[in-house]
């Protein structure tokens, strides 16, 4: 269910360099268990409404770097979460295992 009103946004250069700038600043460290992170977690969901907003779409506060596994156990609770069997690659897209 890879998001297609979404894809413009991930391929931005803002959300790029927000991305990388929110893992540079915790030292590429997950922040759920210390292992190599290697995604961003938005902590606000994103939408269609708030996706063009940089206030959350690309607000550092709101990044959360975390490793493969600590993004998939969070994002598993929310609405339009993955299932098991999926992932989210770099880019926020969710693939098949
Ligand atoms: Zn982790």
């Amino acid at each position: 269910m890879a998001k297609a009103w979404a894809k413009a946004f991930y391929n931005s250069r803002a959300w790029k360099n927000a991305r990388r700038e929110a893992l540079r600043q915790n030292y590429y460290t997950c922040v759920d268990c210390d292992s190599r992170a290697e995604e961003v977690h938005h902590e606000i969901e994103l939408t269609p409404e708030n996706i063009n907003d940089p206030n959350i779409a690309l607000n550092p506060k709101l990044l959360t770097p975390l490793c493969h596994n600590c993004h998939t156990k969070r994002t598993k609770g929310c609405t339009g979460a993955v299932d098991d069997g999926y992932y989210f690659d770099d880019e926020g897209q969710v693939k098949k295992r």
